[in-house]
């Protein structure tokens, strides 16, 4: 596992300025879940350094230059210009239905941007010179490709053919900072996070050096003219990169002197070369000092599959945030990976967060302490009496929690700190429930004052705490509260509510959402697994790799199955064997047999197939995921089961990187290696 290494104390950003970048992400497809995951984690770091009261800036954009593009906006008939604008526009819209606070929003197509680079360019000029490249070239990645990153003619990455190219073009010398990175990063570990990360690139730079780097392109003229040579333009990556300082009006901007170096760039993994190696060695050349941290977070993907247009599963930002509103998505997207890590998107997750801790949890809290002030103080914050231990309690866990929040968002550790936010929320109900507010009043006790003091001061710093992650439904709180603004970070001393304010009972912050109704379900808990074991192997007349195999299914009773095994297992080898069948599958009939649902098997790419089997535990029992409810549906379709992918390493089976199981063992596959249950 990858985690983020702690930081070196003197990175911590004490000082009261705060920059952050994301990705300006390419503009030759939609935004997807993917792009949106990286912007929301930028848009927390913006906001809660804002709250802290750091002079913030935060920057996102799109990147709109290149060959790539040029040749999209050709497919699609449009001209160049035209067919970022659509896009870029896209951007923006999600953007906004996302709620995210940049302070710009930048095109590389800008005048602003295209100005600088120029200026780059010829401020840099003494490590440029011309030559000849000759390469292949991914138009996919928009890069030269070393032979390592090419398997039989094809980009590993995109799987299409390299085109091998020739041409003049300008070098920068790259090679010359091979050395002064690698000793950067010595001086600095923590300049790329997760730490893993750095010592992949210093690998590689040990491994193969640093070629010089081609920075224009003289084939086409959709990017930023090359100020030293009219017949050429900045090679896209060279230019956008800058981006960070040409948005910032490097180099005497204001911005540029209040802001720069950059606290973070976020960016994926897949662009960690180019952040770690190449835009230092830029800034190097310029003169210009380094940004503190690179981030690189992992990619999203969708029901354990990667987010692609041909697999048909890339899902709109705007489509989830007016579905589930935007604070759900922001907050299920941080809360359920890991930020360093790749993170499996999937609905019916994003339902259960949604409803279990967004509504039961805060939405629950937020509603209970505002109806006991209406019942007991008349709306209004009650002055609070003698603190008694179990208070004092609540006051200490409150220190507690900011403590660690802060330190854990500084590690960019999100998810543990809404975890960390959200024990809070968890602890303040069951002072609600400990302290029984309602009793307290039949007993016209001193105490009721103080309880409803400490709930109410309690939402009062859980708003300041969840509003950089959930900025509407800290505006939503803040109004309940009857306070003016949304708490802020900055100096969250318990005891500043005032009494007296008038607080308003308002609408529900989250209404549950019924994943059943709207046909949300994750699709494993419609499966009902069962150990059987195998008590005859029949032939089936007329089919040539078909079995017809009786089944005791223990409580369930004695089953019928046909199954496709003739060709790799003789009966004598299947007779007793305890296997796992999918016991709810629709009945079918195969070459005029019935079946009665399906024994799972697995394939490997040399066709080999192997059961799963199991040891110890007995014919009907369940087979499970851990961390995954069963909610069996009966007469389940074949279509259901074909979209759960189930796979095999060493031996055993795991569905989204959890093995398949019985209360007594891991469930075993027999002579696959590496392949997929089918
Ligand atoms: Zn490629």
């Amino acid at each position: 596992m990858r985690t983020f290494a702690k930081s070196n104390p003197k990175t911590k950003s004490k000082s009261s300025k705060f920059y952050v970048t994301t990705a300006i992400d390419y503009t030759n497809s939609s935004p997807h879940v993917g792009h949106a995951y990286q912007k929301i984690a930028a848009d927390v770091l913006a906001r809660w350094n804002r709250s802290l009261g750091n002079k913030t800036y935060f920057l996102t954009g799109t990147d709109e230059h290149g060959l790539k593009i040029l040749r999209a906006a050709e497919a699609a008939g449009k001209s160049p210009k035209e067919f970022v604008d659509a896009l870029s526009g896209e951007f923006k819209d999600a953007w906004q239905a996302l709620n995210l606070s940049y302070d710009r929003f930048i095109r590389t197509t800008d005048a602003d941007h295209k100005k600088i680079v120029q200026k780059f360019v010829k401020h840099i000029q003494k490590d440029i010179y011309k030559g000849v490249y000759k390469g292949n070239y991914c138009v996919g990645c928009e890069a030269y490709l070393p032979d390592d990153d090419i398997v039989s003619g094809k980009c590993k990455i995109h799987q299409k053919p390299v085109e091998y190219i020739e041409e003049e073009t300008y070098f920068f010398k790259m090679s010359k900072y091979a050395a002064p990175l690698l000793d950067y990063y010595k001086k600095h570990p923590e300049f790329v996070k997760p730490y893993g990360r750095l010592e992949e690139v210093k690998q590689r730079i040990l491994r193969e050096g640093l070629r010089d780097l081609a920075i224009t392109r003289a084939k086409f003229s959709w990017g930023v003219p090359f100020p030293l040579d009219k017949k050429h333009v900045c090679y896209v990556w060279f230019e956008a990169l800058q981006n960070y300082i040409t948005a910032l009006g490097w180099p005497s901007g204001a911005k540029f002197k209040k802001f720069w170096p950059a606290d973070y760039h976020l960016l994926g993994k897949d662009n960690t070369w180019f952040h770690a190696v190449i835009w230092p060695a830029l800034l190097m050349s310029a003169g210009i000092k380094l940004p503190k941290t690179i981030a690189v977070n992992g990619w999203v993907t969708v029901n354990g599959q990667k987010i692609s247009k041909s697999l048909g599963n890339v899902i709109d930002p705007k489509y989830l945030a007016k579905k589930y509103g935007a604070d759900a998505v922001r907050y299920y997207l941080l809360r359920e990976a890991p930020y360093g890590e790749d993170l499996d998107f999937t609905e019916a997750n994003l339902i259960n967060r949604h409803n279990a801790e967004l509504a039961d949890e805060l939405g629950n809290l937020v509603a209970r302490v505002l109806t006991l002030l209406e019942k007991f103080s008349n709306r209004k914050v009650p002055k609070a009496k003698k603190q008694k231990a179990e208070d004092v309690e609540l006051i200490a866990q409150f220190d507690d929690t900011v403590r660690h929040t802060k330190e854990l968002i500084s590690e960019l550790e999100f998810h543990r700190a809404l975890e960390k936010i959200f024990a809070y929320i968890k602890l303040a109900n069951k002072y609600v429930a400990d302290e029984k507010p309602w009793e307290l009043a039949k007993q016209n006790s001193q105490h009721l004052n103080t309880v409803l003091y400490n709930l109410t001061e309690s939402l009062r710093v859980i708003t300041a705490l969840i509003a950089p992650f959930l900025p509407e439904t800290a505006e939503k709180i803040t109004k309940q509260l009857g306070l003016n603004a949304v708490p802020q970070l900055k100096k969250l001393d318990w005891g500043k509510l005032k009494v007296g304010t008038e607080t308003k009972r308002g609408e529900n912050l989250f209404e549950k959402v019924d994943a059943e109704k709207i046909g949300v379900v994750e699709p494993f808990e419609k499966l009902d697994l069962r150990v059987a074991q195998i008590m005859a192997v029949d032939e089936v007349p007329g089919a040539d790799n078909l079995y017809k195999l009786k089944l005791n299914v223990g409580k369930i009773g004695f089953k019928q199955i046909v199954a496709g095994l003739k060709r790799h297992y003789e009966p004598k080898e299947l007779k007793n064997k305890k296997i796992v069948i999918v016991a709810n599958l629709k009945p079918a009939k195969l070459k005029g047999v019935v079946s009665q649902g399906m024994l799972l098997a697995a394939e490997d790419s040399a066709k080999n197939v192997g059961i799963l089997t199991v040891n110890e535990t007995e014919p009907g029992a369940d087979v499970f995921i851990v961390g995954i409810d069963k909610k069996p549906v009966e007469n389940l379709d074949l279509s259901e089961f074909i979209k759960i992918t189930l796979t095999t390493k060493a031996g055993s089976v795991y569905y989204k990187d959890k093995f398949l199981q019985t209360y007594k063992e891991k469930v075993k596959v027999e002579k696959v290696k590496e392949g997929a249950v089918r």
